[in-house]
């Protein structure tokens, strides 16, 4: 695969490529470009050069290119899933959902073309008016995770670039592939060289220069925390506009009046969906100790039924990488050290021989009544849920808020107290009632604490790419009086 650069397929300045290994058997599954500081250069002039053109055409005009992206990504969905499936292990249905998430945001991102407001202001005097424009910040780094690696490409450029910035995507090292395949989509629907560059390689090699960049001035990133935060660090140099998503930890309760079928189907999506590698992911459940027992045995009852292996077959496909894998390994030996009883999973499954390098772990639920522990309190990111019961709404909610991340939550009740004291006080971004998610194109992703700032989707969302001007003007064409000048001193003029 290769980088786009001012509108060119290259390879790395110094063509040094890395290794892409397939989650499903640990093979290699194809090299990428490590591009340099001198390819992030090349691609910001080149992103710099085409700035004016680009913002000069209109949102009208430019909602044409996403809409053509979308038209060309949607009549070869197959092969894109077909990519997630191979580069990201992901199942054939949520491949599927992937696509069709894809899909909508681009659509709903160009339709908005139309919908790109600002606003007169009355000035101090009858004569006087201010025109806030909005407009473009300029160049846009955008930097994307391998867990959603379609939608997070998409959720990012087309927003950028409707709102006239030009975009460079720095996308996971764990899979460019995706993110090459659609960027080439925009690329034949015609985008003008520059407008769209895409920059492959090592964060750790190249992430700084790129944040740090005096040319660039939005970064929009989703991924870890510990990133988000050098990334903050290091984009102080410019004082760069950052939108920032990061790490989750959501809180899944269960009432005592809950629809438990429905919670049961909500969890097992909420916790499996894409082996747990998700920002919103369940990672805690409390439980009303009135129908604790109830529903943690037919939890593991439907848990069972999953089947783990080849994504083409399985409910729930391998985990991203050998560091996740040995990471989940970790995490659950050293909750059982430290007391915790594992109710169902803790290992690798058995697989055949064909799958045994693969980054496998089964559906696992642990049960830990320690709020401080790891499980309750560190993102687990891998198909590993804690339980606990609860008793009363007040303590559930501090349980709840107790958590340096603050993305997305979820409630299952019948009771409009526990909905409305929940609605009113929960500190996330996201509360899910009675419902799975994930977030839809019209709302907005956001979260709390270190979950990040800024978010994505909807008017809001749109708007975090586009810079308040402020224009004054004065039309009466009298002679101006400003109280501090004396206009003795213009008797002459
Ligand atoms: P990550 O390791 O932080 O990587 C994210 C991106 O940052 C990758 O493209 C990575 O490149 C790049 N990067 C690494 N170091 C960098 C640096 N110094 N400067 C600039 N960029 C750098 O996160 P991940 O493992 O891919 O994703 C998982 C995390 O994302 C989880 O914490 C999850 O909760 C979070 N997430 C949040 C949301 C949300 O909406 N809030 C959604 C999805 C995921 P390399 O791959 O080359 O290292």
């Amino acid at each position: 695969m290769k980088m786009l650069i001012n509108g060119e397929w290259v390879a790395a300045n110094d063509n040094e490529k890395l290794k892409k290994y397939n989650p499903v058997n640990g093979k290699v599954l194809g090299y990428f470009p490590a591009g340099k500081k001198e390819d992030v250069n090349a691609a910001v002039d080149a992103a710099e050069g085409s700035f004016d053109e680009w913002n000069q055409l209109g949102s009208s005009t430019r909602s044409k290119y996403i809409y053509k992206a979308k038209d060309l990504i949607e009549a070869n969905r197959k092969e894109l899933e077909e990519l997630l499936i191979l580069e990201n292990g992901k199942v054939v249905r949520q491949a599927e959902e992937e696509v069709d998430g894809v899909i909508d945001q681009l659509q709903y991102y160009a339709e908005f073309a139309r919908k790109i407001t600002g606003d007169l202001v009355e000035g101090t005097s009858a004569t006087r008016k201010i025109f806030q424009y909005k407009i473009p910040y300029g160049v846009v780094v955008a930097i994307t995770p391998w867990n959603f690696p379609a939608g997070m490409v998409a959720r990012k450029i087309a927003p950028a670039l409707l709102t006239g910035n030009t975009v460079i995507l720095k996308p996971s090292s764990d899979t460019p592939f995706t993110a090459e395949w659609i960027v080439r989509k925009f690329v034949e629907a015609g985008i003008p060289r520059g407008v769209l560059g895409m920059v492959t390689g090592r964060g750790s090699e190249i992430g700084d220069h790129i944040v740090a960049h005096s040319k660039v001035s939005l970064i929009t990133m989703t991924g870890s925390t510990v990133t988000g935060q050098r990334i903050m660090q290091k984009a102080s140099a410019n004082m760069a506009k950052l939108i920032l998503e990061l790490g989750g930890k959501a809180p899944f309760i269960v009432w005592k009046d809950a629809n438990i079928k429905n919670a049961l189907k909500s969890l097992i999506w909420a916790k499996f969906w894409n082996s747990g590698q998700s920002c919103i992911a369940a990672e805690r459940l409390y439980v009303h100790k009135d129908i604790y027992t109830e529903f943690i045995d037919k939890f593991i009852r439907v848990t069972k039924g999953l089947k783990v292996g080849d994504p083409h077959t399985s409910d729930m496909g391998p985990l991203i990488n050998k560091g996740a894998l040995n990471a989940t390994d970790e995490l659950v030996k050293n909750a059982v050290d430290s007391g915790s009883k594992i109710l169902y999973g803790g290992k690798r499954p058995n697989l055949d021989e064909r799958y045994s390098e693969g980054y496998f772990y089964e559906p696992t639920i642990i049960e830990n009544s320690d709020q401080k522990s790891t499980l309750f309190q560190e993102e687990i990111f891998s198909p590993v849920i804690a339980a606990m019961p609860i008793s009363e709404i007040g303590e559930t909610l501090s349980l709840a808020n107790d958590s340096k991340y603050g993305l997305a939550s979820y409630l299952f009740t019948e009771n409009p107290e526990v909905i409305f004291k929940f609605a009113d006080s929960i500190r996330f971004g996201e509360l899910y009632i009675n419902m799975p998610g994930p977030e839809a194109s019209q709302g907005y992703h956001t979260g709390f604490r270190l979950t990040g700032q800024g978010g994505e989707g909807s008017k809001y969302g749109i708007e975090e790419y586009l810079k308040l001007k402020n224009v004054y003007v004065e039309y009466s064409g009298k002679e101006l009086t400003i109280p501090t000048v004396n206009d003795n001193l213009f008797k002459n003029v």
